[in-house]
């Protein structure tokens, strides 16, 4: 049986707080419906079917009945390998989406033929903001980048499969905040794919295979005090990997930590900005108002929060392909929003978040909060 399924007491505290159950009223699209779904699936009571893999595919992995269950319900990985049990449940545009994403270089081979990715990504305007982000990109990543001043420690920087390609002014403000802060960066060219959108997606074998060879591209790395991810996509799954979770960090918590908001200065910014804490942050790494604090180091910014916390913006990893219309009546609430302060910055620690809100409100810039810290960060 599926660990931890047996600890559900089907309580229904969960329902209140799962964003698929409060818009269809559906048991079966709740999170304890979910959970006896996959228990049926397990005991072969019942078989899988297109049915089946709607409800289970609909489930954002937001994480948030998890995050409040009573029980201790490891809810993620329940449905990870309730999906394994499914098969090949996803529809062909949504697995050679995937398959893209987590091979940086099969997404530029398909990135250079543009038509291509139009035709797997929904509307025109996600694959020209896709490009676009490509081409922002300020070139490789070096391999070590040793700490400015007085030297505090180490660290692995997870860059993700497709983090270079679309966030990559982020990953080159967190190197330089970590050098800043007085810590060695280590970013090992082998590392791949965490795995999340594998495990999601009901391949578990090579979720397994890629948790391998990062966990031994990392482990190879003497005395690092901790591996540093930059999207929490990433990172929500990079802390359940079980010889290297426990040393994971978010960019954000690992900055606050280090005491970045003390030791390093910031130039003044009268803004008012809408902040974005996305579900992974909140409900899995328990990380939410990290981002928020560090932003507090930038004098003049104001900052509103957008959106509720620990609800998901609809991205949900891949349901904006597989359930766009899901996928955008949770957006809804959030563009109105965006729309009505119409802030210059629209910050959000997961660069998937980010596209999938663009794609409601394009005038704000979406940056990650680290990406405003490095512009900011004095260098004298
Ligand atoms: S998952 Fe947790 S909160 Fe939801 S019904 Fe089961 S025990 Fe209750
Ligand atoms: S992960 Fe989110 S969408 Fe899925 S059942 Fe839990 S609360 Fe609902």
């Amino acid at each position: 049986m599926t660990t931890g399924a047996s600890l559900c007491v089907k309580c229904g505290l969960c329902l209140a707080e799962c964003p698929t159950y409060l818009a269809s009223s559906n048991e079966a699209n709740s999170p304890r419906g979910r959970i006896a779904l996959i228990r049926a699936l397990e005991a072969k009571t019942i078989g899988p079917s297109a049915h089946l893999n709607e409800l289970l595919g609909s489930c954002l992995l937001c994480r948030r009945c998890e995050r409040i269950c009573p029980s201790g319900v490891p809810f993620g990985s329940i449905m990870d390998a309730g999906r394994e049990r499914l098969g090949r449940y996803r529809p062909l545009r949504e697995r050679l989406a995937a398959a893209l994403i987590t091979r940086p270089r099969a997404m530029h081979k398909a990135m250079a033929a543009a038509g291509l990715l139009q035709r797997l990504l929904p509307g025109e305007s996600l694959a020209r903001q896709v490009l676009a982000r490509r081409d922002r990109d300020a070139g490789p990543l070096r391999r070590l980048y040793p700490a400015r001043g007085s030297k505090r420690g180490k660290v692995g920087l997870f860059t993700g499969c497709s983090g270079r390609l679309l966030d990559a002014e982020a990953l080159q403000g967190a190197v330089k905040l970590l050098t800043r802060a007085g810590y060695d960066v280590h970013v090992p060219e082998a590392q791949v794919c965490c795995g999340a959108l594998d495990a999601h997606g009901g391949n578990l074998r090579r979720a397994h295979a890629l948790r391998q060879k990062n966990e031994a591209v990392f482990g190879a790395i003497e005395g690092l005090d901790a591996l540093v991810s930059v999207a929490s996509g990433c990172g929500a799954h990079l802390a359940g990997y079980p010889g290297m979770g426990a040393l994971h960090k978010d960019i954000s918590e690992f900055l606050l930590d280090a005491s970045v908001p003390q030791r390093l200065r910031f130039r003044p910014l009268e803004e008012r900005v809408l902040a974005h804490v996305p579900c992974t942050l909140e409900n899995v790494l328990r990380a939410g108002d990290a981002p928020l604090e560090l932003l507090g180091a930038i004098p003049g910014l104001e900052i509103e929060e957008l959106g509720t916390r620990g609800g998901c913006c609809g991205a949900g990893g891949l349901t904006f392909l597989s359930h766009p219309r899901l996928s955008r009546a949770l957006r809804r609430p959030l563009v109105g929003q965006i729309e009505q302060l119409a802030p210059r910055f629209v910050l959000t620690s997961n660069a998937g978040c980010g596209l999938h809100l663009q794609q409601g409100a394009d005038s704000p810039e979406y940056l990650h909060p680290v990406t405003l810290l490095a512009r900011q960060l004095m260098t004298d």
